[in-house]
C-alpha cells in the first residue's frame, strides 16, 4: 500500500473519532490537559512510511516544497539527512531508497528543521506526482494551532482575547475543513499557505525582554483557549471563515463563496472597521501611514492583459461594467469586456487573476476610468477592507479586544448563533 493512502485512512478514522466526540461534547466544558510536548516517535531515522496517524494530528502539506528536487531535513542527529527524487524512488543520505520516508526527531520532544522552519511531529517525504518531491507535516492539533496563530497575527501588538479568538477560529476551520474533505471524497490534508492558513511551522521567539512578555501573552491565550471550537445553532463545527479586515461589514460566507454551498451565516457591522476606514481614506494619498483598512492599487497594462488572456476575453481589457453588488455595495460580479468578447465574472475570480495582494477586496469604493469608460493604460481601484470579508474579521477583533471584550465575545458577534465548545483531544 502506497504511504500517502495509509496515512489518509488513517486519517479518516482518526477525524471520525474527532467528530464523534464533538457531537457528545458539552458546551463550555473545559478541555481535557493534553501533553505540552510532541509524543516520542522515537528513533531519528529516516523509515518507511507506513506508521499510523492517531487522533487529534493532522497532514499539512508544505506549499514551497512541491517538486522540489531535493532538500535536507535537520534535527535528525547528527548532521543533516538529504533526499533526492530519483527516477520512481527516493534516496536518502544513509544510504536507503525508499517510495516515501517517514522522518523523526533524534529527540523524543525535538523537532525538526526544513529550510530555516521547524517542525514537531513528522515529515513524510513522498514524490510528487509531476515531478520532484512532496513534503507533509504529519503534527499534533494543538502544536499545528500554536504555529497558525503567529503566521495569522500580529503577535507583538495583539491582545490576549484576540489571540485566543483566532487560535479557536484556526482549530475549528481546520477540523471543518478536513472533515468537509473527508465526506466529499477529496484528500484530507492542509496547505501551508492562504489556501487555507498560513503555518510557518513552530513559532520562535526572540530572547529579549519585550518578546519574552509578547511570548508569554501568546501562551497564556493558547492555554487558555486549548482545544476549544465554535460550534452553529445545530451543535455542529461552524465553518469558520477570516480576514484581515471587511470595511465596515463583513459578508456571509455564501457571498463571498458563491461556488461552495451550505454557507449560510449572516453578514454583521463592524464599527471599528468603518471607522479606520473613514480615517485612513481622509489621508493624502501620499501619507505613507500604514493603512488598515483602506487601500488603492492601480492595475497596468500587462496585468489588464493578463486578466483578459486568462478568462478568455482577448489581449486586451477595454472596460469593466455591469457591476452586481451586494447590499453593502461590496463587488459580487463584474462583466469584463475585452478587445474578443466579453465574460461575467465573480470578485473571488477578479481578485484570483489580478493577485489578492493587489486587488485587496471586493468593497471597491471606485475605479478611475470609471465602470463602463473606456481602459486606456491602466485601472485605478480604490477600497476598503482586505481580504474575502465573511467571517471573524481580524482588525475588528483587535480593536474590541482593547475595548475589553473576550474571545467569547468577539466570535459571537462576527459568527452569529455560535457558541464555543471544547474538542476532547488527547
Ligand atoms: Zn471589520
Amino acid at each position: 500500500m502506497r504511504p500517502t493512502a495509509a496515512g489518509r485512512s488513517w486519517f479518516a478514522v482518526g477525524a471520525a473519532f474527532l467528530f464523534l466526540l464533538l457531537v457528545g461534547a458539552p458546551a463550555c466544558q473545559l478541555p481535557p490537559p493534553l501533553p505540552q510536548e510532541p509524543a516520542d516517535y522515537g528513533t531519528g531515522r529516516a523509515r518507511d512510511a507506513t506508521a499510523e496517524i492517531p487522533s487529534g494530528e493532522l497532514l499539512v502539506r508544505l506549499a514551497d516544497q512541491e517538486e522540489r528536487l531535493e532538500l535536507e531535513v535537520g534535527g535528525v542527529g547528527e548532521g543533516e539527512l538529504r533526499f533526492s527524487a530519483e527516477g520512481e524512488t527516493i534516496r536518502c543520505s544513509n544510504g536507503e531508497r525508499r517510495a516515501s520516508f517517514r522522518v523523526v526527531p533524534q529527540r523524543p520532544r525535538g523537532a525538526l528543521t526544513l529550510d530555516g522552519r521547524s517542525y514537531y511531529g513528522a515529515l513524510w517525504i513522498r514524490l510528487h506526482e509531476n515531478q520532484g518531491l512532496r513534503v507533509e507535516n504529519q503534527v499534533g492539533l494543538e502544536h499545528y494551532i500554536a504555529g497558525v496563530v503567529p503566521s495569522e497575527l500580529v503577535l507583538w501588538s495583539a491582545e490576549e482575547p484576540e489571540i485566543e479568538a483566532q487560535a479557536i477560529a484556526a482549530r475549528t476551520y481546520a477540523l471543518q475543513s478536513l472533515m468537509h474533505r473527508q465526506k466529499t471524497g477529496s484528500a484530507a490534508f492542509l496547505w501551508d499557505d492562504t489556501r487555507d492558513q498560513v503555518y510557518l511551522g513552530n513559532y520562535r521567539g526572540e530572547s529579549s525582554p519585550a518578546a519574552q512578555r509578547v511570548e508569554a501573552r501568546y501562551r497564556r491565550a493558547l492555554a487558555s483557549s486549548r482545544g476549544r471550537v465554535v460550534l452553529n445553532s445545530a451543535g455542529q463545527l461552524y465553518d469558520v471563515r477570516f480576514h484581515a479586515s471587511c470595511g465596515g461589514n463583513t459578508c456571509s460566507p455564501a457571498e463571498a463563496f458563491p461556488s461552495e454551498s451550505g454557507l449560510h451565516h449572516a453578514a454583521v457591522a463592524c464599527e471599528p472597521c468603518r471607522m479606520i476606514g473613514a480615517k485612513e481614506r481622509a489621508l493624502p494619498a501620499t501619507d505613507s501611514t500604514r493603512r488598515r483598512v483602506h487601500w488603492n492599487w492601480t492595475a497596468d497594462g500587462p496585468a489588464l492583459s493578463q486578466l483578459a488572456h486568462a478568462i478568455g476575453v482577448g489581449q486586451h481589457v477595454l472596460a469593466l461594467r455591469d457591476v452586481k453588488v451586494d447590499r453593502h455595495a461590496r463587488w459580487q460580479s463584474v462583466v469584463v469586456e475585452g478587445d474578443q468578447g466579453h465574460l461575467r465574472i465573480s470578485v473571488e475570480r477578479l481578485r484570483r487573476e489580478l493577485g489578492p495582494a493587489r486587488l485587496k477586496g471586493s468593497a471597491i469604493l471606485r475605479t478611475w476610468p470609471a465602470l463602463g469608460d473606456p481602459i486606456e493604460s491602466g485601472l485605478f481601484f480604490e477600497g476598503v477592507g482586505r481580504g474575502h470579508g465573511a467571517g471573524l474579521c481580524q482588525v475588528g477583533s483587535h480593536e474590541y479586544a482593547r475595548q475589553g471584550w473576550s474571545a467569547r465575545q468577539i466570535l459571537q458577534h462576527y459568527l452569529p448563533g455560535a457558541r464555543i465548545a471544547a474538542v476532547p483531544s488527547e
